[in-house]
């Protein structure tokens, strides 16, 4: 058994890899020890996807949506309480509930006593900007290449196709080593964030991801996905987005994850 990554025998490992982190709220999509060896499952986790979800710009959408890390905790943000100059910290709770108090070097004092005299104010939260974008290009590939994975594990000798296929090696080198330049993608809005949809059962819930692969008229591979509203696309077959881009215009930029038939859910 080979790692899609790093092409080394991954017969002794023993980490499953979640194709997106579970501090992005997947529990579901995971690929079986070895598919992914525990070098390169570690590497993801220290260098790629540990900075990206610590950027400013996760922390919030994570804050807002109230997904809870691995260990269980949605983190803060920062925020500025004008009225009594105080710099906060707020923290949503699981059950959506939202706490404020001085963050770390602040002043408990003028918090408190603001409080103790006043119900109302304004308060202000910066809009983070989108995450770095070498590392979210490392990212998308690193989802692109085991999602391909996971469609393909059915399949007799399809593993190994994903493993060794030397036109996906530009890819899986770029989400592993960063060798290159910044593997182009394509980024934008779909919906809000914190949009409830409506579940199968009648009760609402949010879309965190949901992820698809497109092969378009023109033979190439891309992974479409959705994170937090936005919508992503990376092309497999090489550092170009051309492609999708005019895939997107023929079909009046309707999102390919909406015309799929289980569209809402992760496909
Ligand atoms: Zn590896």
């Amino acid at each position: 058994m080979l790692c899609i990554f790093c092409q080394r025998d991954s017969a002794g490992s023993t980490s499953v890899e979640h194709i997106i982190p579970e501090s992005l709220g997947n529990e579901d999509h995971v690929l079986p020890p070895g598919v992914v060896c525990d070098d390169c499952n570690h590497y993801f986790g220290s260098k790629v996807e540990g900075p990206l979800l610590g950027s400013d710009y996760f922390r919030h959408a994570r804050c807002w949506s109230a997904t809870p890390s691995k260990r269980g905790r949605v983190p803060g943000v920062r925020a500025l309480h004008p009225a009594s100059k105080s710099l906060l910290e707020m923290v949503r709770d699981l059950d959506g509930s939202l706490h404020l108090f001085p963050a770390a070097g602040g002043s408990e004092h003028r918090w408190a006593e603001y409080l103790s005299g006043n119900r109302h104010g304004q308060l202000y939260v910066p809009v983070p900007v989108p995450p770095d974008h070498f590392l979210m290009s490392r990212f998308l590939a690193k989802v692109a290449l085991e999602v391909l994975a996971d469609r393909m594990l059915p399949l007799d000798g399809g593993l190994e196709f994903v493993a060794t296929d030397g036109q996906l090696d530009p890819v899986r080198k770029f989400a592993r080593y960063g060798s290159t330049q910044a593997w182009p993608f394509s980024r934008r809005e779909l919906y809000a964030p914190e949009t409830a949809f409506s579940g199968v059962d009648g009760e609402p819930y949010e879309v965190l991801h949901e992820f698809a692969l497109l092969y378009t008229g023109e033979r190439e591979l891309h992974l479409v996905c959705a994170i937090y509203g936005v919508e992503y696309a990376i092309n497999l077959g090489g550092p170009e987005i051309e492609s999708y881009k005019r895939w997107l215009r023929q079909h009046d930029g309707r999102s390919f994850l909406d015309m799929l038939p289980s569209a809402g859910l992760t496909c």
